[in-house]
């Protein structure tokens, strides 16, 4: 394979000498340093690449030339692409919208203050373009149907654990082969194969965590805290618990990271100004997690939850139990998920679950479209309203009048650049590596239509996960837990204690509620985070306050 290069376009001929010099210092082993300073040589020569089947691996380009990028990326749609942007930090500097809307990956803001800040920025670009090919080791093999629906599954379960693996459709050539050397037939899919040879035949859950080689067998009885649910609320609740000094054992029904790991880029949570992959920032709280003497235990659903004299009791599927100090519930919610795949790739990349309010401003002059019916995509249409050029609300009923507020349909109604179009749905959409375009069905007409779309915001809300849970906790009429001093507004709930609940602890004394589960949380990964911290710093008071009324009795 030839060697990939890492392009720069800059209009300042000495500026971009030193670059080249610079950078093929550092990264001329790896890769072919090549550059260009105006826009019409750099196409060319990007153009004679993409005959020469030339990989490029990363494009710089100053960001005045976005048009440019635009161009040299379908040229090169794996390249990444990165701004050279002069500092400058107001909301209009192109970088904003180009990041958020998908037309740069990164940016690279000068003057830096000395090479190796460069070095280490332009060292994770590169990395990333390495780690999006072709794995040349396979760790694990999947022979299933194309279309098998546990396939999304097991890749988003390997994924999750970091082990390259490679899919192979059964009908061809490398599926039969592969199923033949294992000695199985197709009867039964989907096949995974691992790298030692070892075969499981339409795997579960468990098993396939266990060939990962992760703990799904609970084998602890009694600890200082259980934490239930490992998305960012329940890692961090168990970061700081286990860092605390706290026995801490967490328990997952499937393997970590929950909604967050799903996403391909998370692009508000402080710290990562691209975005972060939230599989990735979800392992790494996870390694951090069991570096800090959390007991995890993947792969096992927890069932039932009891109070045994002082100490909750929590149930798991498999029959066995733990016995606590105090729990942290972290069970998230299940979003509705528009089910569309191609729609589903580009997570981060134009499409976003909920409405994250930091990215409307960089939706100045843009198409963007909402799907939902409630208060929140209305509110969130009003908002996006105020910069895009026009918002399309995608309801799928006739009407929207029973979701919505009334004040806020009226608003919606009179703003001129807010269009809602009911009895319609998403069926497709796609652009190259961001969102460009979707495909609408109008279920009243029987037709479809492709309309150009900048960012398609997917609010059609979600299930709590508390059907596991006793009546003893107390649950709003949509079962997200009730905490605090909230149990006392809410119809029904119990708190028999002579002193008022903790924050975040529900009817249940010594059981605290984190993240996305919580009536009134912001369900963003950010705060979920700040909850799991919280919840621990709470279950240390409700620990102190116990001891002391033990020793006074
Ligand atoms: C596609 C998508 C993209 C998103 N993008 C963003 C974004 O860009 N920015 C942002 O801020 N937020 C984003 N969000 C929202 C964010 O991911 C959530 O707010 C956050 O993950 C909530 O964290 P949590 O820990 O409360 O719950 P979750 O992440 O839902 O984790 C709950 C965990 O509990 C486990 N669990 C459930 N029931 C049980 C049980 N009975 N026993 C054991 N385990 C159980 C689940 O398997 C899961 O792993 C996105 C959500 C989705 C779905």
């Amino acid at each position: 394979m030839k060697q990939p290069v890492l392009f720069v376009l800059d209009h300042d001929a000495s500026f971009l000498d030193v670059m080249l010099t610079d950078l093929t210092r550092r990264f001329g082993n790896d890769f072919t340093v090549t550059g260009e300073s105006t826009s019409e040589a750099a196409f060319a020569s990007l153009e004679a690449m993409a005959t020469g089947n030339e990989p490029v691996a990363l494009l710089l380009v100053e960001d005045s030339q976005s048009e440019f990028l635009a161009r040299a990326h379908e040229l090169h749609p794996r390249a990444k692409r990165v701004l050279l942007v002069d500092r400058d930090y107001r909301s209009r500097s192109p970088a904003v919208q180009a990041i958020a809307l998908g037309h740069a990956d990164y940016h690279l803001v000068r003057p830096w203050a000395d090479d190796e800040m460069m070095y280490g920025a332009m060292s994770d670009y590169l990395a990333s373009w390495t780690s999006e090919q072709e794995p040349q080791f396979e760790l694990f093999r999947i022979i299933a149907e194309e279309d098998d629906p546990r396939v999304p599954q097991l890749r988003d379960v390997m994924t999750r654990f970091s082990m390259p693996f490679g899919f192979y459709a059964v009908g061809t050539d490398a599926g039969k082969r592969l199923l033949d050397e294992a000695g199985v037939d197709a009867s039964r899919l989907p096949v995974v194969i691992s790298h030692d040879g070892h075969v499981m035949v339409d795997p579960s859950m468990p098993d396939l965590a266990r060939e990962i080689g992760v703990n799904v067998e609970n084998d602890v009885d009694t600890c200082d805290v259980a934490i239930v649910g490992a998305g960012p609320a329940g890692l961090t609740a168990a970061v700081n618990a286990a860092s605390e000094g706290l026995d801490t054992v967490l328990l997952e029904q499937a393997v970590s990271g929950g909604q967050a790991g799903s996403s391909p880029l998370i692009r508000n949570y402080p710290g990562f100004p691209h975005g972060v992959n939230g599989g990735v920032l979800m392992e790494r709280t996870c390694e951090q997690a069991w570096l800090m003497g959390t007991h995890i235990v993947f792969a096992q659903q927890a069932v039932g939850l009891e109070r045994r004299g002082d100490c909750p009791v929590v149930h798991f599927v498999d029959g066995t139990q733990v016995s606590a100090r105090a729990v942290v519930i972290a069970t998230g919610i299940e979003w509705r998920r528009l089910g569309v795949p191609a729609i589903e790739s580009l997570v981060g990349s134009g499409v976003f679950y909920g409405a994250s309010v930091g990215e409307t401003r960089a939706m100045q002059g843009q198409d963007v479209f909402i799907v939902g019916a409630g208060n929140s995509a209305g509110q969130a249409a009003l908002h996006l309203a105020k910069h895009a050029r026009t918002v399309t609300l995608l309801v799928r009923s006739d009407s929207y009048a029973e979701s919505m507020s009334n004040y806020l349909v009226r608003e919606v109604e009179s703003t001129p650049n807010i269009t809602v179009r009911r009895r319609t749905e998403v069926v497709d959409g796609g652009g190259g590596g961001r969102l460009e375009r979707l495909t609408l069905a109008d279920r009243t007409r029987g037709s479809t239509e492709e309309v150009p779309a900048a960012a398609l915001f997917v609010m059609i809300g979600g299930e709590p996960h508390t059907e596991w849970l006793p009546k003893e906790i107390a649950r709003d009429a949509q079962g997200y837990i009730v905490t605090g001093r909230e149990i006392f507004e809410q119809p029904g709930a119990i708190w028999n204690q002579d002193r008022d609940p903790l924050p975040l602890e529900t009817t249940m004394p010594g059981v605290f509620a984190a993240g996305d589960i919580r009536q009134g949380s912001i369900k963003r990964v950010a705060s979920a985070v700040g909850e799991g911290a919280t919840a621990v710093r709470l279950v240390h008071e409700y620990l102190r306050a116990a001891e002391l009324s033990a020793s006074v009795t």
